[in-house]
């Protein structure tokens, strides 16, 4: 049934935005130190990587230490758990009519894909998201119809893909002046449980191209967005409105440096797409950091498929989370920073939020009831209209 939007009221929002820092790996640990120092729930330092100093880096007491501060740090022994307890609430803003966006962003093998996937013992963002969704729909005991559905593509080499199709081709971007970017021929399933999505999660996971790298045993070569529709039907006196929630979990592929990873052919070729994606990201973070600081800035959006995807979750209408992932090896200190550095300027991005309220069109015998009750009013009872005032 068509739905119409209605007038809403727009809030800002600022981007919420988190460091996670992962433990050593069994390989870095025999060759790396380890710099991060995480001071508290909010504040991190990066430790000088270089320990032999020249003479005049030590009389003039210079430092590569630089410290952050965030909405959130968390140390590498902090679970997804940890960092899911703290975005909850957001999430859950997606039964209220809310669009959400939270998105992991670091370097390769900083743990994107372990924060939004996870583990069998330690699950990701994404299964804890839709189990709190479906336990809150459970929890509800208002009159209310939910009806979730869930999609979730990949973008390759600047292409996308369905990954709940099982051979799926090429698709398009479109601009709708409604729902605004929507991709075209996208599957969109219907779910009943958290369960079902997390099949359908480990169906697409298995299709993701993915291969090994020097830097991660399994590197993402594609960023991957699981999105999650809640539509909640409200039974009123005047007919149905319908409230349309859309929570958009983002796994990027990491950058990388060629150098670092030894790829060559067609590895090499994916690492470009990838890093134009992010550098594209990148790009329309700085844009978006300046226009709030400084006023209005071109943000180059179309430069790639992943940024026109996430424009809405970066400077539309929805509430953000933004989740940098980062290694404590020494070896990783300009990945790092650099990593840090585009978190910092992602502080200052201020998003528009509104519920997405629609309502269902009438039906004629709706019209007649609403009319009958209006006589009623009418002739039954004497209405004052100085209340309304
Ligand atoms: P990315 O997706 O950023 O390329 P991954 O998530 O694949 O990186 O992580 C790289 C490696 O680090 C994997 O072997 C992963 O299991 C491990 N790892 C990442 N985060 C953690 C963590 N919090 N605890 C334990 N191991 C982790
Ligand atoms: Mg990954």
């Amino acid at each position: 049934m068509p739905t119409i939007r209605a007038p809403a009221s727009r809030q800002t929002a600022t981007l919420q935005v988190a460091v996670k820092c992962r433990p050593l790996t069994d390989n870095e640990r025999r060759r790396s130190r380890h710099i991060i120092q995480v001071i508290d729930d909010k504040n991190v330092a990066v430790l000088d990587p270089d320990i032999s100093k020249g003479y005049l880096d030590l009389i003039q007491n210079r430092t590569k230490e630089k410290r952050y501060s965030f909405d959130h740090v968390y140390a590498p022994g902090c679970s997804n758990t940890d960092v899911y307890k703290n975005i909850s609430p957001t999430v859950l803003g997606v039964v209220q009519g809310l669009n959400v966006t939270v998105f992991a962003y670091g370097s390769t093998g900083s743990g994107k894909t372990y924060t939004m996937v996870g583990s069998r013992n330690d699950p990701g963002l994404m299964v804890l998201s839709f189990r709190t969704i479906f336990d809150q729909i459970k929890k509800d005991d208002s009159s209310d119809t939910f009806e979730v559905s869930c999609s979730y593509l990949e973008v390759y080499n600047e292409v996308i893909y369905d990954l709940l199709e099982k051979s799926s081709g090429h698709l398009e971007l479109r601009e709708d002046p409604e729902h605004g970017i929507i991709v075209a021929g996208l599957r969109r399933i219907k779910v009943h449980s958290a369960d079902k999505i997390l099949e359908l999660l480990n169906i697409g996971n298995s299709r993701r191209k993915t291969e090994s790298t020097e830097a991660n045993a399994t590197s993402s070569r594609s960023h991957a967005v699981l999105e999650i529709t809640v539509r909640r039907k409200q039974k009123g006196k005047y007919g149905s409105q319908v409230l349309r929630g859309k929570l958009a979990l983002v796994d990027l592929a990491g950058s990388e440096r060629a150098t670092e990873t030894n790829n060559f052919g067609q590895k090499l070729r994916d690492g470009a797409n990838i890093n134009r994606s992010l550098l594209a990201l990148a790009n329309c973070i700085n844009a978006l950091g300046k226009q709030n600081k400084k006023g209005l800035a071109y943000v180059p959006y179309r430069n790639s498929k992943l940024t026109r995807i996430l424009k809405d979750g970066l400077s539309g209408n929805s509430r953000t989370v933004m989740i940098a992932t980062i290694s404590p090896a020494d070896d990783q200190y300009h990945h790092t920073t650099n990593t840090l550095k585009y978190a910092d300027r992602a502080k200052e991005i201020k998003t528009h939020v509104h519920k997405n309220i629609g309502t269902i069109d009438n039906h004629v015998e709706d019209y007649q009831r609403m009319i009958e009750n209006l006589q009623v009013c009418l002739t039954g009872k004497r209405v004052n209209f100085y209340s309304f005032t």
